[in-house]
């Protein structure tokens, strides 16, 4: 399934297997321009190329491997023609076939491997110029964009929520503060999520989600001093784990935050 809306000159494309765009389920891709950030999954990968017959893309861009981005690739290139392209670390991934976990097969689906290109600094279209900025905490090789003039931030996999308790074990937290601050420094007008809604208030949700990953991280640190263990913490906090943790096989948990953030920081 796919619904469109509209934010002046960008294109959001929500994209879900099921009718009812389920939060878990749901991912966005946007089009301005000739440009189209992220291609979504192998579920809706006909869907959104049908959509963009008409649309003159010419450029792909990935903000990271995963497989609820990159799975329209192959189709777009071969009926358009578009050029793709992702951050360096992240062209090996998506040119390999990928390793997936039952419930991504069930949710995204298995995504055709393509051929991206190396990303540079910058994506120009005909009207606007994007910074690529690299922002690894979600996975090594994401990429948010930037557009100045405007104040378009797009976030990919970077921004979920104002308050995550669940996250898989490449994410690192500590980096997502990093990231999070470093996005909030260029002042965004909006904030074009790939999960989620589009924010036209980033900046005080970005400083509420920094400030709430903090105020976790010294929850946490207290109650590891007082000898808990991260199971232990997890409960103390977050109650038990979320029906996700068990719907991902433990990808997406608790306990991979808490332990995240006791890591480092
Ligand atoms: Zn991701």
């Amino acid at each position: 399934m796919l619904a469109t809306t509209e934010y002046g000159k960008v294109t959001q494309i929500k994209m879900c297997r099921y009718p009812d765009f389920n939060p878990g389920g749901t991912v966005s891709a946007y089009l301005v321009d000739s440009l189209l950030i992220d291609s979504g999954s192998a579920h809706t990968a006909e869907e959104l190329t049908d959509f963009l017959k008409d649309k003159d893309v010419k450029t792909v861009v990935n903000t990271h491997h995963h497989e609820d981005h990159i799975a329209a690739n192959a189709l777009l290139k071969e009926r358009f023609g578009v050029e793709l392209l992702a951050h360096p670390l992240a062209v090996n991934k998506i040119n390999q076939p990928a390793t997936l976990y039952p419930y991504q097969e069930e949710v995204w689906g298995y995504p055709i491997t393509s051929q991206v290109k190396e990303i540079g600094d910058s994506v120009t279209t005909q009207h606007f110029r994007f910074q690529v900025v690299h922002t690894p905490g979600h996975d090594r090789d994401h990429i948010c964009l930037f557009e100045p003039t405007n104040g378009w931030l797009f976030t990919g996999d970077l921004f979920v929520s104002t308050r995550p308790i669940a996250i898989r074990p490449m994410d690192d937290v500590w980096q997502i503060i990093a990231d999070l601050k470093k996005v909030k420094a260029l002042k965004p007008q909006f904030l074009f999520p790939a999960p989620g809604n589009v924010r036209t208030d980033p900046v005080p949700v970005l400083e509420r989600t920094i400030q709430y990953l903090e105020d976790l991280a010294q929850k946490v640190t207290e109650l590891h001093n007082k000898g808990l263990s991260p199971a232990e913490i997890v409960k103390q906090i977050f109650g038990n784990e979320s029906i996700i943790a068990e719907l991902t096989q433990q990808q997406f948990s608790s306990l991979n935050l808490v332990k995240s953030l006791l890591k480092t920081g």
